[in-house]
């Protein structure tokens, strides 16, 4: 199950998930870095902050690590943040989401292919709760 594995900076290799959740630093309107967590259970879209980013949907989320501070935006596919998901230290693939608030679109990338990896597991989105 995705829900079990770890999500790792793709610059410096720090961990971002603990207590099944993502965590990042995201650029404010007032462009200082604030904390942004995740699900890091699939399905369960939304985000929390201890900050009032007063995003809402369609806006676009600056992504950060938070140990080497990285912007975490795709090099090879602009759109998309990525961030990797080890299933074991030999095997990493490259996760995208979309950094727009509300929308849900996720990929894996496998053999240089952007695929459906089942449905699409994260979003930021205003209101962090499950669906289905
Ligand atoms: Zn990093």
């Amino acid at each position: 199950m995705l829900a079990n594995y770890d999500y790792y900076c793709p610059h410096c290799d720090a961990k971002l998930t603990a207590d099944r959740q993502i965590h990042f630093l995201v650029c404010t309107t007032n462009f200082e870095l604030a904390n942004l967590y995740l699900s890091a259970v699939p399905g369960e879209y939304g985000h929390r902050s201890d900050y009032d980013l007063k995003i809402k949907n369609g806006d676009r989320v600056e992504f950060h690590c938070t140990s080497c501070r990285a912007n975490l935006q795709s090099k090879t596919y602009p759109d998309f943040v990525e961030i990797h998901l080890k299933v074991t230290p030999e095997v990493v693939f490259e996760v995208l989401f979309s950094p727009i608030c509300g929308e849900k679109i996720t990929y894996v990338i496998m053999e240089n292919e952007m695929v459906k990896y089942r449905d699409d597991f994260y979003s930021i989105m205003r209101n962090y709760k499950k669906t289905g």
